[in-house]
């Protein structure tokens, strides 16, 4: 598709493009009339009002600073230029696929299964559905949050304060010299099959939500391009702009090769990959596994006799180069630190919310640590949200914990040194741009924090103390979430629901 003209060498008036971007949905919307016109997510008879209603929320705030807050290069006035010259071009897009106004039925191709212009529609619709999460995300409630936007793995956040500072869009080309300075990319054809997956809106920029979407899907970060290339250029699993329905549909061919499969960005959970798969008695499931490394979920499912066949075909990619570098961070505490929990009879290392194991796991992008234990059940009881400050849990890395050694430079290294890695609970560090941490939240009844404050805990604080000047063992990644088929099957039920209904 064609990436978006941004005019140039004319006066902006963003009043009145919002005013236009508004009509053209309103008429689109009525073109989507066609009661056959698809329902199940991405639907743009459900996507259309709801983007139209972000736009009238955005010009309002708009108004209200009257052109002021954060602007510059790559800020929302930049932003709102790209973002409705593309919203422009999708749209009339999509008026052309459609049978005009009043005219319903006369273009049957568009609802025949499997046909083409049905497949450029599904294509349009998962692009409206990029354009508008990430309208959500940059302008919540309308208000541009584009210069202190938090993406979800520390290093991606650093790469993009460094190199971008606080702009939120830029142009692909420029985007992509500043990204060879981290991750080298070929030119050619693989710059643009990188842009083709980056680019989520099709718009010719780079926003940082998009940044945040990609670089949540291909994690782990050191080896991100080569994730990529692994898990999207060479796999022949790996399906682009595809929907629940045409997943459906495509492994409906291979019913009778259980352990066939293909991967998909999930529409409705941007950041995470959705898997369809046939299995034993020949039914086709879609799921989303839990926020971890997709090779590690593909090798699993390998293991476990789910993921075989990538698309029906025999040759299954082996993916286990990828394991090498594992994702996994460790946490220094410095002395300071040390003292400052010795003090109140607890440790840096100790889950606060189970009081029993030691924390292994940061929740991403708020940075609270916790034990995987605690997470996984936390998640099971269907909250999706930190339990110390309620941020949205978007992904998890696995840590472990040094402790202080006495040696000057491993002291040197304290977690705020690491910018995210460090205890919120007690409020004393925030990371990068995000607000300051609230205070703990109230206990839940089946995940209580319990403190040591017992008598006996007290009394076997302080010897256990000398034992803690040793580094912990190294938590196996593989075993954080011990029953992941367990929380993946739970999924199903709910992708099922979220993505087919
Ligand atoms: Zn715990
Ligand atoms: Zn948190």
């Amino acid at each position: 598709m064609a990436a978006a003209v941004v005019p140039r060498g004319r006066r902006w008036e963003e009043p009145r493009a919002l005013g236009r971007a508004l009509r053209l949905l309103k008429l689109l919307e009525e073109q989507c009339g066609d009661p056959r016109m698809a329902l199940s997510p991405p639907s743009l008879r459900d996507l259309l009002p709801r983007t139209a209603q972000l736009l009238r929320e955005v010009a309002q705030a708009r108004r209200a600073a009257s052109g002021g807050g954060p602007e510059g290069p790559g800020g929302a006035g930049d932003f709102l230029v790209v973002y409705l010259a593309n919203l422009e071009a999708k749209s009339r897009q999509v008026a052309a696929l459609l049978p005009p106004r009043g005219r319903r039925g006369s273009n049957d191709e568009l609802f025949r299964e499997g046909s083409r212009l049905r497949r450029q529609l599904a294509k349009l619709a998962l692009i409206f559905s990029h354009m508008h999460a990430e309208l959500g995300a940059l302008f919540p409630g309308g208000k541009y949050c584009g210069h202190t936007y938090q993406l979800t793995k520390a290093p991606a956040h650093t790469f993009w304060r460094e190199h971008c500072g606080v702009r939120c869009v830029l142009p692909w080309t420029e985007f992509e010299s500043l990204l060879c300075t981290c991750h080298p990319v070929e030119a050619g054809s693989m710059a643009l099959a990188l842009r083709s997956t980056i680019d989520l809106t099709c718009s010719g920029h780079v926003s940082i939500f998009e940044f945040d979407i990609f670089t949540r899907l291909f994690q782990p970060w050191p080896t991100l391009l080569r994730n990529w290339q692994l898990l999207a250029v060479n796999h022949p699993g790996y399906m682009a702009f595809l929907t629940y329905d045409e997943v459906q549909a495509r492994l409906q061919a291979c019913r009778d090769k259980p352990g066939s499969y293909i991967f998909r960005p999930s529409c409705t959970r941007l950041g995470q990959w959705a898997i369809g798969y046939v299995s034993v008695d020949g039914s086709i499931l879609q799921t989303i596994p839990p926020n971890r490394p997709l090779f590690q979920v593909l090798l699993e499912g390998r293991k476990n006799g789910f993921y075989l066949y990538p698309d029906g075909k025999n040759h299954n990619p082996d993916l286990t180069e990828l394991c090498q570098t594992e994702p996994h961070q460790r946490i220094h505490v410095s002395e300071e630190q040390l003292q400052l929990y010795w003090a109140v009879d607890s440790t840096f290392e100790l889950c606060k919310i189970c009081a029993e194991s030691n924390k292994d796991v940061r929740i991403e992008p708020c940075g609270h640590l916790l034990c995987s234990r605690c997470l996984a059940a936390w998640q099971r009881s269907d909250s999706q949200t930190c339990p110390f400050c309620r941020c949205e849990i978007k992904g998890r890395e696995a840590v472990s914990i040094y402790q202080f050694q006495e040696k000057p430079a491993e002291a040197s290294v304290t977690a705020k040194d690491l910018g995210d890695s460090s205890d919120q609970e007690d409020g004393e560090l925030e990371q990068g741009q995000a607000a300051p941490s609230p205070p703990p939240l109230p206990p839940r009844l089946d995940l209580s924090p319990r403190r040591p404050t017992s008598e006996f805990q007290l009394q076997v604080a302080p010897l256990a103390l000398p034992r803690l000047r040793t580094p912990l063992p190294l938590p196996r990644i593989g075993t954080v979430a011990s029953a992941p088929w367990e929380i993946t099957s739970r999924l199903q039920a709910r992708e099922g629901a979220t993505e087919n209904s």
